[in-house]
């Protein structure tokens, strides 16, 4: 959606209430394209039209920077002919905007996923020369070891050829049941949403039918991200990734109060820390 309602527009500029702002158009105060405005809910595009109040040419806020918990199940782009997409996720104030991820997750995982209408910092952040950390969990299917984390630090071979960057692998937990992987033992730090996620995830492995072989909840950090790159190095050293989740990309970590579908918008020092 391009536009935004003009009583919203000005509400979320902090002019009034829904009501306040009913009045001030009433009273002919506001002018859109050099015409008096007649009706609050009429449809303004913040890029294209031009509102003055009182004779104050009013500029809608040109940058926003959103951090979504992605769910599963929706799609890292702005359109999709079949796939809901994370701009369904987000309200018309933002979306008016035209925010777009800065890089991409997969259909199946979830986590943090930044979406900005800022493309110069994006560029920065997805650039290849940066090598911007990101870092993940995910129950693997497998016992993953020492000799993973060996293989990773190295850098392993994908199917197509290319040699990964040296990348940190830990292993939170290992277990044969599902509950212990998730990392419900005791030197696991794990926050409250995950904690909560961890059964879901659980019952996830259970359907997977992944329940006779060990499971491992791991953290990796990478330095590049190549498509399905922690899927696919997880396959070089012959494991499989059940439930993948971003945790943090740079110096941004996903907010611990954000269930899987909320999203809030960026804090300044936030936004400051990312340049
Ligand atoms: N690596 C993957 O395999 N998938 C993602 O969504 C992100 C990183």
């Amino acid at each position: 959606k391009t536009t935004i309602r003009l009583d919203k527009m000005l509400g979320n500029l902090g002019y009034g209430t829904r009501s306040g702002i009913k009045i001030l158009v009433k009273q002919g105060a506001v002018n859109v394209n050099g015409q008096r405005a007649k009706d609050p809910g009429m449809q303004i595009n913040p890029h294209k039209d031009v509102v003055v109040l009182d004779g104050e040419t009013i500029q809608y806020r040109d940058t926003v920077y959103v951090m979504l918990h992605k769910p599963a199940g929706v799609v890292s782009a702005t359109e999709d002919n079949r796939d809901r997409t994370v701009l369904d996720l987000l309200d018309t104030d933002v979306t008016v905007l035209s925010p777009f991820p800065v890089g991409r997750l997969d259909k199946d995982t979830e986590g943090l996923l930044l979406l900005t209408n800022d493309g110069k910092l994006a560029h920065e952040l997805l650039s290849p020369r940066k090598h911007v950390p990101k870092t993940y969990r995910a129950l693997v299917a497998g016992e993953v070891g020492s000799s993973d984390a060996a293989a990773f630090t190295q850098g392993v071979t994908l199917e197509d050829g290319y040699v990964t960057m040296p990348a940190q692998l830990s292993v939170l937990a290992s277990a044969t049941d599902p509950a212990a992987a998730i990392g419900l033992s005791d030197d696991v730090e794990l926050n409250v949403a995950e904690l909560s996620e961890a059964a879901n995830i659980a019952r996830q492995a259970i359907a997977l039918d992944y329940t006779e072989s060990p499971l491992s909840w791991i953290e990796l950090t990478i330095h590049e991200g190549k498509f399905h790159q922690v899927k696919r190095m997880f396959e070089a050293v012959g494991k499989k990734v059940l439930y993948l989740r971003r945790v943090s990309m740079g110096p941004l970590a996903l907010d611990p109060s954000l269930s899987p579908g909320e999203w809030r918008e960026l804090s300044e020092e936030e936004v400051d820390s990312l340049r």
